[in-house]
């Protein structure tokens, strides 16, 4: 155990940051072996969303609108349907996100990013396994949507 006490930093590892001047990428034994573990998080994430779906669906079923008697039950049994419906559709969107993602990693563009070409960075995609942006392009977008008027964009 030599090691212990020795200075290590968050992010030394090669392809964990943005590109950076002189990148060149990153060797294939490295990128195969991390591509695998994000393939593993991404099918992860995928079965969550099918499991809560699938309960979300029994907890509908199990429960009958018509079985309320009083108008303040009947209130709060609509806004659950409302809170219910409206994750699901939060839910697919990420669903949509994860396949897409599967795809980028098939077709070999899950670590570029989308907007100019850059390397992402190992560290992004470990916090958002479905960005398809570089952290410079994802706040100039997040700037570009501040300052624009407030459209309805969720849909
Ligand atoms: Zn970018």
């Amino acid at each position: 155990m030599s090691d212990i006490g020795k200075e290590q930093k968050m992010s030394d590892q090669i392809g964990d940051r943005r590109e950076e001047p002189g990148f060149e990428g990153v060797p294939q034994d490295v990128l195969e072996e991390k591509i695998k573990l994000f393939r593993e998080i991404l099918f992860e994430e995928r079965a969550k969303i099918f499991q809560n779906a699938q309960r979300t669906l029994t907890e509908d079923m199990t429960i009958d609108a018509n079985d309320l008697s009083d108008e303040v039950d009947r209130t709060a049994f609509e806004q659950n349907q409302a809170l219910a419906f409206r994750l699901r559709g939060r839910e697919r969107q990420l669903l949509n996100k994860i396949e897409d993602s599967l795809k980028r990693i098939e077709n070999g563009k899950y670590c570029w990013c989308d907007d100019c070409g850059a390397w992402i960075g190992f560290n992004r995609l470990k916090a958002r396994p479905v960005t398809t942006l570089c952290i410079l392009c994802k706040e100039k977008r997040e700037r570009k949507e501040r300052s624009s008027h407030h459209k309805k964009s969720e849909y």
